[in-house]
């Protein structure tokens, strides 16, 4: 569904992403985990179009995104839910559900769409008329994720959705993103939580100094010693 090949991405004379290359399949939930500073977050947005890519292939169902502007790969139903929420602070969590939904013209599916998001994410519907900005982060994270729905995407990218949470609220972060993915929506998950990614993913990538240093079966890496040592605290 989205094949990234021989991806290379500079910041000026830093040469962050180093022929990277792997693919996400429809259905799958694939993690990217690595340290601080890997890779992860460049390699979403050179995905989304945010940062330029200075060489390699990226498709997703078959549309090179490379050629085509940024605001145009929602519309071939790839979303993105950004590092920190980034959530309308000022508007309410109707409004930023609707904001997901802005370039569509289905207006009637659309609004079986709010209440389908909203039936998954409870603590949105209670809080519909709240502002954004006041929600706690991991209801941020939720309505993150609501409003990434709202365009009815095929694929969701997530960039660390766990971040800055307690541990109970991590927990129901991954059970919405699996039942998320359940319902057909493929996921690429990037998270310096390796534990939980691995947990739920099928497959994943180990990023290190911007190249892909492992990758297999999310199981199989877990249970890898050189991955327990780096990532999963022994
Ligand atoms: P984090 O979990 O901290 O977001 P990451 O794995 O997502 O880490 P990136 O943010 O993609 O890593 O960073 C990869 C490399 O690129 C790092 O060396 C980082 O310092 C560098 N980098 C990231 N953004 C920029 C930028 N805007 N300008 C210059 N260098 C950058």
């Amino acid at each position: 569904m989205l094949t990234v090949e021989g991806l290379e991405v500079y910041y000026g004379s830093i040469h962050a992403i180093k022929n990277i290359s792997f693919e996400v399949n429809e259905g799958e939930i694939v993690t990217l985990i690595g340290a601080n500073g890997a890779g992860k977050t460049t390699t979403l947005h050179a995905v989304c179009g945010l940062v330029k890519a200075a060489d390699g292939g990226i498709h997703f169902c078959g549309t090179d995104l490379r050629a085509i502007a940024p605001y145009k790969i929602l519309g071939l139903g790839l979303a993105q839910v950004p590092e920190g929420r980034r959530v309308f602070a000022k508007m309410t969590v109707q409004e930023n559900l609707e904001m997901g939904a802005y370039i569509r013209r289905d207006k009637d599916q659309v609004e079986k769409d709010f209440q389908r998001v909203l039936e998954r994410l409870p603590r949105l519907a209670e809080r519909r008329k709240q502002l954004a900005g006041t929600l706690s982060g991991g209801e941020q994270q939720m309505l993150a994720i609501g409003r990434a729905l709202m365009g009815n995407p095929r694929m969701l990218l997530l960039d660390e959705p766990s971040m800055g949470l307690s541990p109970l609220l991590v927990e129901e972060i991954f059970r919405i993103i699996e039942d998320v993915n359940r319902s057909g929506v493929t996921v690429l998950l990037v998270e310096q939580n390796a534990k939980k990614a691995l947990e739920i993913a099928d497959r994943a990538y180990v990023l290190e100094t911007g190249s892909i240093a492992m990758s297999g079966a999310a199981a199989e890496l877990a249970n890898d010693e050189k991955v327990r040592k780096a990532y999963l605290g022994g």
